[in-house]
């Protein structure tokens, strides 16, 4: 047996309809910020990744899935989606558009070589935005926000909203140094990678995951601390946005991320109840990256954006109060005989296009089997229809959530099913005018 690759997993059709409530909430959050999706292709060559994430990395150094073509280029699978989304703006001259800024989102699989566990795989699913073209803090604060949202439609709202500013390229070299001073005399007590980091890019040493509860790393100057006035001012009024809108957050002094690209703002927020999952509780990261552009030769223009990873918002939904509805079926009819069987195909087609979900009967059981299947996919109504019925132009009805039973006429069945499905337990036929449906 050839089984899956460390690190992926299937999407089995029981679980399909938690992911599609995910991808719903994107849609419609995306609509009400007015972003618009995007899809690029998941691999690039693979110097598109090394310039634009970073060479010094860990995403680059140590998780990247590259490889040489047949015609021997080579090529990455995408480990994120911002710097295929600014190569997409910039090869399509998306920027010189008229509506600024160009707001846009993305959603799907992502590839890093990683050591898998609960809520980190090698192939994992993003759901990304990118706002590029506008320096405005108001821009910062819309994209915490537009993130904010889409959890609270997914009703995920045990979170913390963690939000800091690595400043500008001025503001960043000062604090660098600063930080690289600090550091020296002690790096030794750090692990290994802290002691390569420290010198090619000292923020990350923030970012270790082994070292996190280090007072080394504890005390360590803060880059807020090192912010030019203009990277103050900047951040005072993204501050100033969010507290108009009314999100709670908290600054965190030691946040930086993980990308070499970021500038200004960043942010994440963390799931509360995931705690015991670390660094897996983090269920979105973003923030401004105002050099990325210009660096992977397109024009100079500032950028914010976001990524969330799919599975641990899939983590989140585990403990929310109200469970995701499985997908239902309205009606499963149950044919009796072979003389009625294409009748009964028609009806359950036309019941079907009026937007109903419906299933039939396929392998011909005996009347037990047939019922048994019913029981199985657990429709909202059972249609029973045999010569009798054909005779009379009837289909027997049975509402499998309050037991009721009725025949109905065929001319009157897409309505009598369609004016039931949310009269739970109601035994009216339809048409009495005496309830609240008639
Ligand atoms: P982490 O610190 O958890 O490794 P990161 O800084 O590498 O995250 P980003 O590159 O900013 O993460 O990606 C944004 C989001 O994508 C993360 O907050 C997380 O939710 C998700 N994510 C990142 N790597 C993985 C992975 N290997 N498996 C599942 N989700 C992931
Ligand atoms: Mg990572």
């Amino acid at each position: 047996m050839i089984n899956k690759i460390k690190g992926t997993y299937d999407i089995l059709p029981d679980e399909v309809a938690k992911w599609q409530e995910i991808e719903d909430s994107i849609q419609n959050v995306s609509k009400l910020f007015n972003f618009k999706e995007i899809r690029t292709p998941i691999f690039e060559y693979s110097e598109l990744f090394h310039r634009g994430v970073g060479e010094t990395t860990d995403i680059v150094k140590k998780e990247t899935y590259d490889f040489k073509d047949r015609g021997d280029r080579s090529v990455t699978l995408r480990p994120e989606g911002t710097a295929s989304v600014v190569r997409s703006v910039i090869e399509n001259k998306l920027y010189a558009s008229a509506n600024q800024p160009l707001k846009l989102y993305y959603q799907g699989p992502m590839f890093r070589y990683e050591r898998p566990q609960k809520g980190r795989y090698r192939q994992f699913r993003q759901f990304g935005a990118e706002a590029l073209g506008s320096n405005s803090p108001l821009i910062d604060a819309e994209i915490i926000n537009y993130a904010a949202t889409f959890l609270e439609a997914l009703r995920i709202k045990n979170i913390t909203i963690k939000i800091n500013s690595l400043g500008d390229a001025l503001s960043k070299e000062q604090y660098k140094r600063k930080l690289q001073e600090y550091l020296e005399p002690n790096i030794e007590e750090l692990c290994s990678d802290c002691n390569r980091r420290y010198k090619e890019n000292p923020l990350r040493v923030l970012d270790c995951k082994v070292d996190k509860d280090n007072p080394i790393l504890k005390e360590a100057p803060k880059p807020l601390d090192y912010l030019t006035e203009e990277a103050k001012y900047h951040f005072e009024q993204v501050i100033e946005a969010l507290d108009a809108i009314g999100l709670n957050y908290v600054i965190d002094k030691s946040l930086v991320r993980g990308l070499d690209y970021y500038t200004h703002t960043v942010f994440e927020i963390d799931a509360n109840n995931m705690e015991s999952l670390g660094a897996q509780a983090t269920l979105v990261g973003g923030g401004r990256y105002n050099n990325l552009v210009e660096s992977l030769d397109g024009p100079d223009i500032p950028a914010v954006g976001f990524a969330f990873g799919m599975e641990r918002l899939l983590l989140a939904l585990e403990s929310v109060d109200k469970p995701v509805v499985d997908p239902f079926i309205h009606c499963f009819m149950i044919a009796l005989g072979d003389e009625v069987q294409g009748d009964a195909l028609r009806i359950v087609n036309d019941l079907r296009h009026g937007g109903l979900t419906c299933d039939y009967d396929f392998f011909n059981k005996n009347l037990k089997g047939k019922f048994k299947q019913a029981e199985r996919l657990n429709p909202m109504f059972l249609l029973i229809y045999g010569e009798e019925e054909a005779k009379d132009m009837v289909v027997n009805v049975k509402d499998t959530r309050n037991g009721v039973q009725e025949t109905i006429p065929l001319a009157n069945l897409y309505h009598y099913i369609v004016s039931h499905i949310n009269t739970q337990g109601s035994s009216c036929s339809g048409n009495c005018s005496d309830c609240d449906e008639c």
